[in-house]
């Protein structure tokens, strides 16, 4: 049996997780629920799954969800804040974290998990973003296991050999094939670009995710998050990370040897199989996915992504070049940017820009410690809000 805390409970990858945990009751138990400020939704999850734990980041939301909780006679015990957060995610009856927060906030109760020695199944990417060498020490150190459930890593772990971080010379690995669908606009006329909606950026032809990795998905800002994700999860360098449009979503990601094998994972975009695949390991479990038909595929197509159509994804190349704390830096201004997308205060095409002006205006410096990944990140924040005050052109951006 094991044991659970899920982090972001309330989101796209919580609702998955959940959805793979419920068909195997004996074999996984929720001890910890945890999200921000969605107490309604919260409550009906601790009402189904009956945590022992619930954690909410917003304090009022803790209040309102524990007398939501006592008025159902539920035995669930509230918890409220950072220090909510990462209690629940070093549990000592916990074996295994499921880190599914967005953004820089999934950062500390990660980071706990891993101090503390749990089995991390890591979907919140911006977490080795903005912490890289020393997230991966920390796991090191805590004697944490990271098991990656983003898609494209996922499958890249599952075509690597077992050990594979202990074989010397790298396995024979020449390079990694990062998958990436291309989002919404891969054929959208580029003059079209600035006046898309955050709903169009939204509307993913492949995946149903949050709003924030959607835009991502559809900038390849994610891609180029992944990319760093990739490096650290795998030791392996920027020049032998590549990145491939594959918009069927079919082939999550591919590893290439030096004998010439390539070996690629395949099957339907939907996260519940690397949730299943990461949950069960070694064993493999059911995960509500259907078969793969290969004979109704219409046919499966790549091509190289267009560098003026997405400049997000070399700015996380260049950010990986820089080091230090480029990669917290460029992770920061994303967030405000597409935040500030999404409220409708700068266009689509401004995202890359408040990036890529963050990027040249914050001065990078080594990542000793995390105060220096969180001082680098809160420095950030500071100049891309700046850099937001253009007014909305309030004709083109009405939807
Ligand atoms: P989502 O927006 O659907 O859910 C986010 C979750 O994080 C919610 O439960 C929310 O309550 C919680 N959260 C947000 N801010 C918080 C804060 N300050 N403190 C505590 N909790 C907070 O997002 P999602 O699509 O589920 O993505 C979650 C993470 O997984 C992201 O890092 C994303 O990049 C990654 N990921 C998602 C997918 C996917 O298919 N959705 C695929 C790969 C990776
Ligand atoms: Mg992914």
């Amino acid at each position: 049996m094991r044991t659970l805390t899920l982090l972001g409970a309330t989101g796209s990858i919580g609702a998955s997780t959940l959805d793979v945990v419920a068909r195997h009751p004996d074999r996984f138990r929720i001890a910890a629920l945890a999200a921000n400020k969605d107490w309604e939704k919260l409550a009906a999850l601790c009402r189904t799954h009956r945590p022992h734990y619930a954690a909410m980041q917003d304090s009022a939301a803790a209040h309102a969800l524990a007398q939501a909780l006592a008025a159902d006679g539920l035995a669930t015990r509230v918890l409220n804040g950072p220090a909510g957060l990462a209690f629940v995610a070093s549990l000592p009856e916990v074996d295994t974290v499921l880190a599914a927060i967005v953004g820089a906030a999934g950062l500390p109760p990660t980071l706990a998990a891993a101090r503390a020695g749990k089995r991390i199944l890591l979907a919140n990417k911006e977490a080795l973003v903005i912490g890289g060498e020393l997230f991966m020490r920390a796991v090191e150190e805590g004697g944490a296991v990271l098991l990656p459930i983003d898609s494209e890593h996922n499958a890249i772990h599952q075509c690597l050999p077992p050990n594979y971080d202990r074989v010397p010379g790298r396995a024979g690995v020449r390079r990694l094939l990062l998958t990436a669908s291309g989002g919404p606009f891969r054929t959208r006329a580029l003059a079209d670009l600035p006046h898309v909606t955050p709903d169009e950026a939204c509307a993913h032809p492949n995946w149903r995710m949050g709003r924030k990795i959607s835009v991502d998905s559809a900038t390849m800002m994610n891609k180029g998050l992944e990319v760093i994700e990739a490096h650290w999860l795998f030791g392996v360098p920027a020049a032998a990370i590549k990145v491939v449009i594959h918009p069927q979503s079919v082939i999550h990601s591919l590893v290439e040897y030096i004998d010439g094998s390539v070996l690629a994972e395949l099957g339907h975009p939907d996260m519940r199989t690397p949730i299943a695949q990461a949950l069960a390991l070694p064993d493999r479990i059911e995960s509500g996915v259907p078969p793969l038909e290969l004979a109704k595929l219409a046919g499966l197509a790549f091509e190289e992504p267009d560098a003026t159509r997405f400049p997000a994804l070399l700015l996380a190349y260049e950010a990986l070049a820089a080091g230090g704390t480029a990669p917290a830096i460029l992770n920061a201004a994303n967030e405000v940017a597409v935040a500030a997308f999404l409220d409708r205060v700068i266009r689509f095409t401004d995202i890359a820009a408040v990036c890529a002006d963050t990027l040249a205006r914050v001065p990078v410096r080594p990542s000793a410690s995390f105060d220096d990944a969180l001082a680098a990140d809160g420095e950030a924040r500071r100049v891309a809000t700046g850099l937001l005050r253009r007014p909305a052109d309030s004709a083109k951006m009405a939807s």
